[in-house]
C-alpha cells in the first residue's frame, strides 16, 4: 500500500486552501477530488462575496475565521493577481421596526473586531446610491467580491509548486483509522495509507465521515441541505455597492451582489431540500424575489429577473433548529489521531478559507 503524509479529501476552496497550507509547511500532500475538475461543488455556486465578518456570534469560529480570512484573502488576491474588488456594501433598513436591528448589528460587528462600519441616514445612503429606498443604512467598506475560480486556480498552483498533487476523478469511498495511520480506499480500488487526513468534502463530509471505521458516529453531525436560488438581472444594475436587507432567520435575506464584470444577481433565498444534487431553479420563486427586492429598489421592473443558478448550503442543523458554527473536529474532539473533519462549512467559508487552513495546520502542529 502506498504511504503518504497528508491527504485532503475535496478540491473545493477549503480543501485546496488546507492542502496549500500543509504543502507550504513542508508536508507531502495529495488532494483527492471525486469530480473531473477542481471547484465544482459549493465553491462554484455562491455569491463570491468577501464578507467583513459582521453577523456571526462573537467568539464563534465563523466570526474569528471570517475576520482573519478576509484580511488574508485580500492580501493573497493582491499578491497573486486574483480578481477582486473592495466595493463595499450597504445594509439597509426599509421599515421602522428594523432600525433597532441596525444598532444591534453595529454592536455585534464591533465585538467581532469589525471596526469600520458607518451608520448612514437615508440621505447619506441615497447620496451613495440614488436608486435606493431605505430609512437608514450601515456602510461596510471592507466587504468585497472575488473571482473564486481564479482563487482556486492560484491555490492549486501553490500546492503543485510546493510538491503537492491534486488528483481528479478520485472519489474516496471509505477509510479505516488505526494507530498506524489512516487507510484510505478510493472508488477505483486504490488503497493509500496517510498519517494525516482532512475531510473537506463539503456537502458530502458527514456522509463520508460515517464511512470511516474507527471514528465514533457520535462525532458526525446529520447533514441537511438548504438550497439558495439566485435570479440574475437582465440589463445593468444602477448600483455600485452590494445591497443587503437586514438578516433573516436562515440567511442574509434576498440581497443584490455584483460580479467583477458588473452583472447583478439577487439571492440566495432559502429552500430546504432533501438532496445535495437538487440544483434546479424554479422560475416561480422569482415572484417572491420581486417583492423583497422592491423594498430596497422600487425601480425594479417587471420581467427583469431571470432564473440564474442555485447553490446548496451544507447545514448541520435541522430547519427548526438554531444555526450552527463551523464544526472543525480534530483528534482532541473525536480521539482519532491524524484526522480532521470539516463540517457545516457554509458562508462565510469562501472568505474564511485561508484562515480555516491556518486553523487546521495548527491542529497538526
Ligand atoms: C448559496 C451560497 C452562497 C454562498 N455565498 C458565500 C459568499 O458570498 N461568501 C463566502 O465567504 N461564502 C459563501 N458561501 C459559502 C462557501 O461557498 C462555502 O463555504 C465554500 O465554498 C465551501 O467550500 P468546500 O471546499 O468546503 O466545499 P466544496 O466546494 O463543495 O468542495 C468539496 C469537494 O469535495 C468533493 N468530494 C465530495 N465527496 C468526495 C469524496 N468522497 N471523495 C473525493 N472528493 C469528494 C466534491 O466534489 C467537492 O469538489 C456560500 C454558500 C452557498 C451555498
Amino acid at each position: 500500500m502506498d504511504q503518504l503524509e497528508c491527504v485532503v479529501i475535496g478540491a473545493g476552496v477549503v480543501g485546496l486552501a488546507v492542502a496549500r497550507a500543509l504543502a507550504l509547511s513542508g508536508r507531502e500532500v495529495m488532494v483527492l477530488e471525486a469530480a473531473p475538475a477542481i471547484g465544482t461543488g459549493i465553491s462554484s455556486r455562491n455569491s463570491e462575496v468577501i464578507h467583513a465578518g459582521i453577523y456571526y456570534a462573537p467568539g464563534s469560529l465563523k466570526a474569528r475565521l471570517c475576520v482573519q480570512g478576509r484580511g488574508l484573502l485580500y492580501d493573497y488576491c493582491a499578491a497573486r493577481g486574483i480578481g477582486f474588488a473592495r466595493c463595499g456594501k450597504l445594509l439597509v433598513a426599509t421599515h421602522e421596526s428594523q432600525l433597532p436591528q441596525l444598532q444591534g448589528i453595529l454592536a455585534q460587528a464591533a465585538r467581532n473586531g469589525v471596526d469600520d462600519l458607518v451608520l448612514l441616514t437615508a440621505q447619506q445612503a441615497l447620496a451613495m446610491e440614488p436608486h435606493l429606498n431605505c430609512l437608514a443604512a450601515i456602510h461596510s467598506p471592507s466587504t468585497g467580491i472575488v473571482d473564486s475560480h481564479g482563487l482556486m486556480l492560484a491555490l492549486q498552483g501553490d500546492i503543485e509548486n510546493a510538491g503537492g498533487m491534486v488528483v481528479l476523478n478520485s472519489a474516496l469511498q471509505g477509510a479505516v483509522c488505526s494507530g498506524a495511520g489512516i487507510d484510505l480506499l478510493a472508488a477505483d480500488g486504490t488503497e493509500l495509507r496517510a498519517r494525516c487526513v482532512v475531510n473537506a468534502a463539503g456537502l458530502q463530509a458527514p456522509a463520508l465521515a460515517r464511512c470511516f471505521a474507527g471514528l465514533d458516529a457520535r462525532h458526525v453531525p446529520n447533514a441537511y441541505f438548504a438550497k439558495g436560488n439566485y435570479f440574475t438581472l437582465a440589463g445593468r444594475a444602477p448600483f455600485e455597492h452590494l445591497i443587503y436587507p437586514v438578516p433573516q432567520a436562515a440567511g442574509l435575506g434576498v440581497h443584490l451582489t455584483l460580479d467583477l464584470g458588473g452583472q447583478a444577481k439577487f439571492g440566495p433565498d432559502v429552500q430546504w431540500v432533501d438532496s445535495a444534487d437538487d440544483l434546479t431553479v424554479d422560475a416561480r420563486r422569482g415572484d417572491a424575489f420581486y417583492a423583497e427586492v422592491r423594498k430596497y429598489w422600487p425601480g425594479l421592473t417587471d420581467g427583469a429577473l431571470v432564473p440564474g443558478y442555485a447553490g446548496i448550503r451544507p447545514k448541520i442543523h435541522a430547519p427548526d433548529q438554531p444555526a450552527c458554527d463551523f464544526l472543525i473536529h480534530g483528534p482532541r474532539e473525536h480521539g482519532v489521531p491524524g484526522l480532521v473533519n470539516l463540517f457545516g462549512i457554509e458562508s462565510p467559508g469562501l472568505t474564511s478559507s485561508l484562515a480555516i487552513a491556518e486553523h487546521v495546520l495548527r491542529m497538526f502542529s
